[in-house]
């Protein structure tokens, strides 16, 4: 359940400092220690998973919850948050750095700098035949993957 050497975990088992949040018995939530902006927030399940493929459905739901109230929270709470980024890597390739699930939410107000940054050649509209083929793919895949579950 915990793993050895992840910062997450450490923070979970209370031997890491961190600002908190929130805790519940599935999730924790504390504030992220490289900011955004101020009020810049990680929400975390207690227990060790890298990908969500490897997280308990239930959990990621509660994951989502938890931060959708601290969304509400950050509105009212004095930090600078005129609206709010859900954020979440899955995986190295996406821009994950800590190899343990965290859904980061992140207070935004005009002209603060942040942003996604899109590909070139963005905008441009596939033909319908192409969505749909992709489409039928990722059908299949879903499939397959509600099957194993
Ligand atoms: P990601 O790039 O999505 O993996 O994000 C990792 C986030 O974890 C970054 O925003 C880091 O600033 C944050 N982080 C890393 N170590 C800690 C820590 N000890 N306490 C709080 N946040 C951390
Ligand atoms: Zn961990």
């Amino acid at each position: 359940l915990t793993e050895v050497d992840c910062v997450f975990c450490a923070i979970v088992a209370g031997s890491s400092p961190a600002s908190m949040l929130y805790g519940d018995e599935q999730v924790v939530a504390f504030l992220d220690i490289r900011p955004v902006n101020a009020g810049h927030l990680l929400v975390v399940p207690r227990v060790h998973a890298a990908l969500l493929s490897e997280l308990a459905p239930v959990i990621g739901g509660r994951l989502f919850q938890v931060g959708m109230a601290l969304d509400q929270a950050l509105r009212c709470s004095g930090v600078r948050c005129d609206d709010v980024n859900l954020y979440l890597a899955d995986g190295a390739v996406a821009g994950q750095e800590v190899p343990h699930v965290h859904l980061h939410v992140v207070p935004r107000f005009r002209g603060d700098g942040f942003g996604l940054r899109l590909p070139a050649g963005y905008g441009r509209r596939p033909e319908r035949e192409a969505l749909e083929e992709i489409a039928g793919w990722i059908r299949r895949a879903l499939g397959e993957v509600e099957d194993a579950r």
